[in-house]
């Protein structure tokens, strides 16, 4: 029995390129991300991916890293939409989501750590609600009191804010059809396809093109924030309890698709 999109029963008659989920470990190759003292949040990151992908090959579903930590992540990294790009990647893995891993760092006022999950306002919340309550119970964690783009406790959809792409040259341009309710975070915009208004069609040179901006066959995002790096309860439980962390996105996938 196909079992909601997966391919869990046929894993090993996969052809080559195709997957069931993909992890993207936030940042990579220059780019460290966050820091905290030697703390680099690409390096945690990538720790996680790579024990989440351990769990979810457990289950039998095939996984992709959109890097891994060797050299080659440099061009991965900064060539997003060339043919080994991150965003190219996982849009011809054929997968059914993109969990990608990041560490959060900047404060506000009212924030004191915590977990928050962004997702596009039309991917499946249900599933974005489950990473964050199965990540606070099993990781002991807590939901994030970060109110800006909230919709429940842990599950959050930023959109793009015109000062964003009206003010700077380092944001990506506006194009036609692009509105300020499309969700702003990139790696979640530009794999789900015309669903998320993926929208980079190479009129910005510094860009590439996303020659799938308008599939309809995009894969879902879900961009996870482990936590604060700058926040040593969250650090800390982050390096000890990594595992714990994968294990409950391990069993939120499960829980959520019915894996038996
Ligand atoms: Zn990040």
């Amino acid at each position: 029995m196909p079992i909601l999109g997966f391919h869990i029963t046929t894993v090993n008659a996969l052809p080559e390129d195709v997957y069931d989920v993909v992890i993207d470990p936030g940042h990579g190759g220059n780019d460290v991300g966050a820091v905290s003292g030697r703390y680099m949040e690409s390096e945690i990151a990538l720790d996680c991916a790579l024990e989440l992908k351990t769990q979810l090959e457990a289950i039998g579903l095939k996984v992709l890293l959109t890097r891994d930590g060797t050299e080659s992540e440099e061009y991965t990294m900064y060539n997003i939409y060339d043919e080994d790009g991150r965003i190219t990647m996982a849009n011809k893995s054929h997968a059914k989501i993109l969990i990608s891993l990041h560490l959060n760092s900047n404060l506000s006022d009212n924030v004191d750590g915590g977990v928050e999950i962004y997702a596009s306002p039309n991917s499946n919340l249900t599933l974005a609600k489950m990473l964050a309550d199965n990540i606070v119970r099993t990781a002991g964690t807590q939901y994030s009191t970060m109110e800006t783009d909230k919709i429940e406790e842990g599950v959050y959809v930023r959109t793009i804010e015109l000062q964003n792409y009206r003010n700077s040259s380092s944001y990506f341009k506006t194009y036609n059809g692009i509105f300020d309710s499309i969700p702003y975070l990139y790696i979640i915009r530009e794999i789900g396809g015309i669903a998320t208004g993926a929208y980079v069609d190479g009129t910005n040179k510094a860009y590439g093109v996303n020659e799938y901006r308008n599939s309809n066959v995009g894969v879902e995002g879900y961009l996870v924030e482990l936590g604060y790096i700058n926040v040593d309860e969250d650090l800390d439980n982050i390096l000890e309890n990594g595992n714990l962390y994968a294990q409950a996105i391990t069993n939120s996938i499960v829980n959520f698709y019915e894996i038996k």
